[in-house]
């Protein structure tokens, strides 16, 4: 597995092999590897002649500094990770590598930007759109992998590449959820005990939310799983909402037939957990 932190011998590297005819799976993450990346990179691996992998933790798509700070970080043990589980390269750049100069692009997704995350982290979905062109723009890849654990950055990743024609097929992955139903993500790792133990609540609340979908109206229900989740002090909900999967609209009636999503988030004592599922039963 080669490893690089500078952009031009990455492009250089990768661009030899592209000239080879080998077909670049792309899988971008920001490190504190689990088994959800591990899934991107399984299904990059079978799917290409070469996977990419990127560990950057993205300074400019951080609304909350502590955040930012107390991200988790383990680079040596991603590598290891990547190695066992196939990855051919790894881009791991430094912030001044990435921005030299202060980023001032601006991208107008609409509507996808302000609703859910958008309301509550407001530049985050720039700061997503800016650090994944210009991976793009490095690796060049013909497939990139993301969850759908980030249903809205998914749904903004595939704005951003018919806005900005970028020839790159979006692979959309399920989310890989520990056993007790809670989603996998970096953040988990900063519950204590007791946090962790009521952290699958969010799961829970979100199959119940499925189950009730035909029998009450929507506000209804989702005053209901608000109760739900809040009756724990260390829990908040930020927001319940029931989307059109598609525009990420909230829907104000359930119809089988619309593609739709239930997407949660909710403040666990010093983190920020979401979470989706699809409502449509098929
Ligand atoms: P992150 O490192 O959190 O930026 O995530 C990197 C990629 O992994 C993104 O495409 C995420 O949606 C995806 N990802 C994160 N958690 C999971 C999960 N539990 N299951 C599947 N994919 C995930």
């Amino acid at each position: 597995m080669q490893v690089f932190e500078h952009i031009t011998d990455t492009t250089d590297f990768i661009q030899s092999q592209k000239n080879n005819g080998k077909q670049i799976g792309f899988v971008p993450t920001m490190g504190a590897l689990h088994d959800g990346h591990i899934s991107l990179v399984n299904r990059a691996r079978e799917e290409n002649d070469m996977v990419v992998a990127s560990i950057f933790v993205n300074p400019i798509q951080f609304n909350n500094k502590e955040d930012l700070e107390k991200y988790p970080r383990k680079p040596q043990r991603d590598m290891d990770l990547l190695k066992v589980a196939g990855c051919n390269v790894v881009f791991h750049p430094s912030a001044k590598e990435m921005y030299p100069d202060e980023v001032t692009r601006k991208y107008d997704f609409g509507s996808l930007e302000k609703v859910m995350e958008g309301k509550f982290r407001p530049g985050h979905f720039n700061g997503v759109a800016v650090v994944v062109k210009k991976l793009f723009d490095i690796i060049s890849p013909d497939n990139a992998y993301f969850g759908e654990k980030d249903f809205q950055q998914l749904a903004v990743i595939k704005a951003l590449v018919k806005k900005e024609n970028i020839p790159v097929n979006i692979i959309s992955c399920p989310t890989i959820r520990e056993s007790d139903g809670l989603a996998m993500s970096s953040r988990n790792e900063r519950l204590n005990k007791e946090q962790r133990k009521l952290a699958p609540v969010l799961y829970k609340t979100l199959k119940e939310i499925r189950e009730r979908i035909h029998k009450k109206p929507i506000p209804e229900i989702i005053s209901w799983a608000t109760g739900e989740i809040n009756q724990y002090p260390e829990m908040k909900v930020e927001y319940i909402e029931i989307v059109d999967s598609e525009t990420l609209l909230p829907l104000q009636t359930f119809n089988n037939n619309v593609p739709s999503r239930i997407c949660i988030a909710a403040i666990l004592g010093p983190v920020r957990l979401i979470d989706n599922i699809s409502l449509n039963m098929n």
